[in-house]
């Protein structure tokens, strides 16, 4: 990235068409296309650059609904998506838009049969994540998309969360739009990637409006030091997903064998199907935000999205699932990643003991939960994970 930042390296803007130093920054853009492209199954043509998968998912899902050749004005997403996705959906119910807001199956997942009673004739887009950013459920796309793309709806598919852990397809899973996040796997902040079907691009209504880059869809000059390193990304992690997935199998398995002394811990979300690496855990009669405060300089840890940490309200994703407020406000998401070690795995499951321990030990309500241990199940200590 730093190659493309200064003097000394290419600096020139890659959409200068006229000397040697703009077709260089250029030629970089084009490996960065085609890395996120194989990413997910796209031509290098079908990668629009942004920055990040807010802005992706505002110019995927506003673009399509605000096209004036759409069939109809209702889309279907869940009320368990990113901030990103449902605010940009009430913003355009202000505009007529009908949005309908699913809620997910017993198991806490958004499945076709979820989907199918919810398509209707004016029905022209579906929006759904790939993979939950708070509780690392996954979605299972492929099946949706068939399902959609047989009557005609359009599919986009949010996955920012999904892309470090899982494989996507655009052509196989039958997906028409994608959003992507860098440094959701290790590139950089602030960069990001919208895949538009070919056939869609000139069905899109765009955001911005300026110098016509990136086929018209996204005008602006491009930061060619992080496309660069959001390519360099997509070209690692899809080297790596299969050993970073090994990885955080192993550690997630150790994190529960560290947590079984800590009675009642309860694992929000399906146990069954999910990323590994991301686990959203409720201590009863603990207060998540005393629990944060009191591990703050130790270790990284949060009650639910980075974007919505500053808010005290329960996790929304947590209340769509169907977990009460006293317990939602008892979770806590614990990330782990590539870099993370077996000696911070120990590490952490050491604080945690110690600190559920106190904070239960001042909490009144702990002794007459005790009493009604059918209340909860215990911790899973076996986890299926990814092969
Ligand atoms: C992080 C995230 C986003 C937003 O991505 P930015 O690049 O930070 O704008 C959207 N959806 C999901 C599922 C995410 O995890």
């Amino acid at each position: 990235m730093s190659q493309y930042l200064g003097c000394d390296g290419i600096f020139a803007n890659a959409s200068s068409a006229t000397h040697a130093a703009g077709h260089q920054a250029r030629e970089a853009v084009d490996e960065a296309r085609h890395l996120v492209g194989d990413l997910i199954g796209a031509f290098p043509h079908e990668i629009i650059w942004t920055s990040g998968a807010t802005e992706s998912i505002n110019i995927a899902i506003k673009g399509i609904m605000r096209s004036p050749t759409l069939r109809g004005r209702h889309m279907i997403t869940s009320c368990l998506e990113h901030s990103a996705v449902l605010d940009t959906c009430k913003a355009l119910e202000c505009e007529g838009v009908d949005v309908t807001f699913l809620s997910p199956d017993a198991d806490g997942l958004m499945t076709a049969d979820v989907i199918q009673p919810a398509l209707r004739d004016d029905t022209a887009l579906v929006s759904l994540m790939h993979v939950n950013n708070e509780v690392g459920t996954v979605t299972d796309i492929r099946a949706i998309g068939h399902l959609v793309r047989e009557r005609g709806i359009l599919f986009h598919v949010d996955a920012a969360q999904g892309a470090a852990r899982l494989p996507l397809d655009a052509q196989a899973d039958g997906i028409d739009l994608i959003s992507l996040s860098a440094h959701k796997f290790y590139g950089p902040k602030g960069a990001g990637a919208l895949y538009i079907r070919d056939s869609l691009q000139s069905v899109i209504v765009p955001l911005t409006h300026g110098g016509g880059q990136e086929r018209g869809i996204r005008a602006g000059t491009l930061p060619t030091h992080q496309i660069v390193g959001l390519g360099e990304a997509a070209g690692l992690v899809r080297d790596q997903r299969q050993a970073d997935n090994k990885h955080l199998v192993a550690l997630e398995a150790q994190l529960f064998r560290g947590l079984t002394d800590i009675e009642h811990v309860i694992v929000n979300g399906s146990p069954s199907h999910r990323v590994p690496g991301l686990i959203n855990l409720a201590f009863p009669c603990v207060d998540s935000a005393a629990l944060l405060l009191a591990l703050r300089d130790k270790v990284a840890l949060s009650s639910g999205s980075a974007c919505t940490s500053l808010q005290s309200a329960p996790s929304h994703v947590l209340r769509g699932l169907g977990v009460a407020n006293d317990r939602a406000m008892s979770s806590i998401r614990i990330s782990l990643g590539r870099f993370t070690t077996a000696q911070e795995i120990d590490f952490v499951a050491t604080c945690l003991r110690t600190h559920v321990a106190s904070l239960r030990a001042l909490s009144p309500a702990w002794e007459a939960y005790q009493t009604d241990i059918s209340a909860a199940s215990p911790v899973e200590t076996e986890h299926t994970g990814l092969a």
